[in-house]
């Protein structure tokens, strides 16, 4: 599998303020990079450079040190930027921020009539896109009266129709109520899983990020952890040190180990959990 998204030692600083202080780096000498059809989790509490580094991989920003290069276009040079564009999409946090047409559908077309894209070929991308995030039975809603989740996923629609390779989601979940949250992890792995879309998830749900293929957590600027979500959960002593949670399964996991009880303590969810406490009474 080919890299689609590799950082080169990225350091990465905001514009100077009103005072013209220097502003500290928001990103530090990041190295790491990201495989065609991965999902990829990034962690980190508030502040932590996520956003930063969510807006590098598609030359929102740009490095001050280091660089960015998407499918090897490297993103400090002007000339590639639309073509990484086309091959990167971003999807935020706030879907109301996102949604620009008055009607679904018109909302999905807009990104492929940006690009030139022909009317037929547009028609058949919206309803492909709509059908991957099983919104095309909304395709004439007014998406005021969608829900947040629905919302997001006409949001994620836009991002399939210009048929991006990767898809850089910004904590789209932090703003949608349980049932939304589960609505949109599932269309995101769904569509890594079976059109083999690059996903970076940015995240502050535990057990968002437990679903992930691999596990970024960044901290004051500099990658803290990286690995599989059970390598990284397992350290929850250095999960709370960075200000983070750990998934309940695995924190009462660890409890119950820590009371002598021989259960094991890289579990990541509740299946596993439940599982691991019936093969204790099982071997009693
Ligand atoms: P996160 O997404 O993890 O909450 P950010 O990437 O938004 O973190 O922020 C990283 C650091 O950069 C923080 O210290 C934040 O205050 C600072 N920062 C973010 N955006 C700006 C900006 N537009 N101008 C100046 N500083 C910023
Ligand atoms: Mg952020």
């Amino acid at each position: 599998m080919g890299k689609i998204i590799e950082f080169e030692n990225v350091s990465f600083r905001y514009e100077a303020d009103e005072d013209g202080m220097l502003l500290p780096l928001a990103l530090k000498d990041i190295s790491l990079s990201v495989e065609q059809g991965s999902f990829v989790a990034v962690l980190g509490h508030n502040g932590s450079g996520k956003s930063t580094f969510a807006k590098l991989t598609n030359a929102i920003n740009i490095p001050e040190e280091g660089r960015v290069l998407v499918n090897g276009l490297d993103t400090r040079e002007e000339k590639n930027i639309d073509e990484i564009r086309r091959i990167v999409g971003m999807v935020f946090q706030n879907p109301d921020n996102q949604i620009v047409a008055t009607i679904v559908e018109d909302d999905v077309a807009f990104g492929p009539e940006n690009l030139g894209v022909e009317p037929a070929e547009i028609r058949s991308r919206v309803d492909d896109a709509l059908n991957a995030v099983g919104m095309y039975d909304f395709r004439e809603s007014e998406p005021y009266k969608l829900s947040g989740g629905q919302k997001q996923r006409v949001a994620i629609a836009g991002v399939i129709a210009m048929q991006t390779q990767c898809i850089v989601l910004d904590e789209p979940t932090a703003m949608l109520d349980p049932n939304g949250r589960k609505e949109v992890l599932s269309t995101i792995k769904r569509l890594n899983k079976e059109r083999g879309i690059t996903v970076v998830l940015v995240t502050h749900f535990m057990d968002e990020a437990v679903q992930a293929d691999r596990v970024v957590v960044i901290d004051n600027g500099r990658i803290y952890l990286d690995g599989t979500p059970r390598e990284v959960f397992s350290q929850a002593e250095k999960l709370i040190a960075a200000g983070l949670d750990v998934p309940q399964a695995t924190q009462l996991a660890k409890y119950l180990n820590s009371n002598g009880i021989d259960i094991r303590t890289d579990i990541l969810n509740e299946e596993e959990c439940i599982e691991a406490i019936f093969s204790l009474l099982r071997s009693k």
